[in-house]
């Protein structure tokens, strides 16, 4: 009887759960176990996606598809590092694939990157996600002035938040305390910053549209003719165009300000952030502009944080790798062990990137699999006897949907599609009170 493969996913965000449908179309005959170290699966679709952006969420019932596959097991509540090391999923699989994200915000690298009020757009977004991680952050929004630095969709959705009627969000899934602390807010100005050209802004027409539509919005740049001159009329630079040339809505409720050839320099302030010092970065000028603000969001991309033991590249924020074999050694691979999704290629494209990206990791895993007779190995069912062991309690696919119908129910009392669970302490405590409920 040929022997199963045994593999093991670290992480179930988009990457992870395509990597699983990958190896489970190709016929593979496999256990998979999936793991992930927060109460609910999904990742950046749960954890990232804007809040007013419910559309792109419900790609979660494909991921729930696969889920519920029998070869699966999901494992939530695992952390991998913590709860399991590495070399234990290494033993008892063939294959493990680390599909756990980029989660640290990158570092701009000037002075003052530390003071109170500014913070990356990992943060940021996960406090209005309501990411457990982010669950005591606290933005300062009591400034009237705030500045977003990057110009990909990830700053488009933060400057998105900050210049939106809280209404707009209200009836989705942010977290209640940001909703709270939005609709106290008392920004009205926002500073969108890019060190290079309108033409070679990373945003999509589409995120920059849904921007400069909000009502209430006037839009200025802080040196028009940069629209203008810019060279070749893309998408991208015609709607700067049309959003340079549009009259002021009737009532400006807030303003968002565009700075081309701008790179910081320096944040401000003895504590607590005071101003943002940026310089020109297009090489015509040598002056200095200052910005006063109380908050800085950088949105400049993100690093991957592996498990202890696998390398990762410091320049790119990525592991090594060569079609998601992770690669120990310039020279070579480490046998049986891949990577997916951002760890693999970086912070880019949309969720069905992940898709494609799966599909050449898991070519890898079945190439190498099928290239040697294989021992058989215990796979997932030793690694929940050693959490068993290590008094660790996985939350299992049916648990998470108990919390997901919790989630909704929560919701449903205050006019939002979910509130979230806030944690694995609170996921335990639903649980356990649904488990001691009589039916
Ligand atoms: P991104 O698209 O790579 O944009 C990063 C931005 O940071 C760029 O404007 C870049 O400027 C700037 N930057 C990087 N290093 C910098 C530095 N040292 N100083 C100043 N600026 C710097 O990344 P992202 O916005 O984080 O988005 C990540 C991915 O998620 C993208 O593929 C994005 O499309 C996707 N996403 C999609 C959606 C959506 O579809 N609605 C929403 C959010 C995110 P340069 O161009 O000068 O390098």
């Amino acid at each position: 009887m040929a022997v199963q493969a045994q593999i093991a996913i670290v992480g179930s965000g988009p990457a992870g759960f395509y990597t699983a449908e990958a190896l489970l179309r190709a016929g593979l005959d496999c256990s998979i176990g999936l793991y992930e170290r927060l109460p609910a699966p999904y990742g950046l679709v749960r954890y990232g996606v804007a809040p007013d952006h419910p559309k792109l969420k419900s790609v979660t019932a494909v991921f729930d598809r696969i889920a519920a596959d029998p070869r699966i097991r999901y494992c939530g509540g695992v952390e991998v590092g913590r709860d399991v090391t590495l070399a234990e999923l290494e033993a008892h699989h063939h294959a493990v694939v680390l599909a756990c994200g980029s989660p640290i915000g990158r570092q701009l690298g000037v002075t003052g990157e530390t003071l109170d009020g500014v913070m990356s757009s990992a943060t940021f977004v996960g406090w209005y996600n309501a990411h457990p991680d982010d669950a005591a952050v606290q933005p300062q929004l009591d400034h009237p002035t705030a500045a977003v630095i990057g110009m990909g969709n990830v700053a488009m959705d933060v400057c998105r938040l900050l210049c939106t009627d809280v209404g707009n969000l209200a009836g989705h899934d942010a977290a209640p305390a940001a909703l709270a602390a939005l609709a106290g807010s008392r920004v009205r100005e926002v500073h969108l910053i890019a060190r290079g050209a309108p033409g070679a802004a990373k945003c999509t027409v589409k995120e920059l549209r849904e921007l400069g539509a909000l009502p209430g919005l006037a839009v200025r740049f802080a040196r028009e003719a940069a629209v203008f001159e810019a060279g070749e009329p893309t998408d991208l630079v015609s709607e700067w165009r049309a959003l340079a040339a549009r009259p002021d809505p009737p009532y400006i409720e807030r303003t968002l300000h565009v700075h081309f050839y701008s790179a910081p320099v320096a944040f401000e302030g003895a504590g607590r952030l005071a101003a943002l010092r940026l310089r020109d970065s297009s090489g015509a000028a040598t002056t200095e502009r200052v910005i006063q603000c109380g908050l800085a969001v950088t949105c400049i991309g993100y690093r991957g944080r592996p498990p202890a033991g696998v390398p990762l590249d410091d320049r790119s924020g990525v592991v090594p790798n060569a079609g998601g074999r992770v690669r120990a050694t310039r020279a070579g691979s480490r046998a049986g062990l891949y990577v997916v999704g951002w760890l693999k290629r970086g912070p880019t494209g949309v969720i069905g990137t992940n898709r494609a990206d799966a599909v050449e990791t898991a070519a890898c895993v079945m190439e190498d699999l099928s290239g040697s007779a294989i021992e058989p190995r215990a796979g997932s069912a030793a690694i929940e006897a050693l959490l068993r062991a290590r008094a660790v309690r996985p939350i299992d696919f049916a648990a998470w949907q108990q919390l997901d119908r919790w989630e909704r129910e929560r919701g449903l009392a205050c006019g939002a599609a979910r509130v979230k669970v806030s944690g694995l302490p609170e996921a335990y405590a639903v649980l356990d009170a649904a488990a001691s409920t009589p039916a």
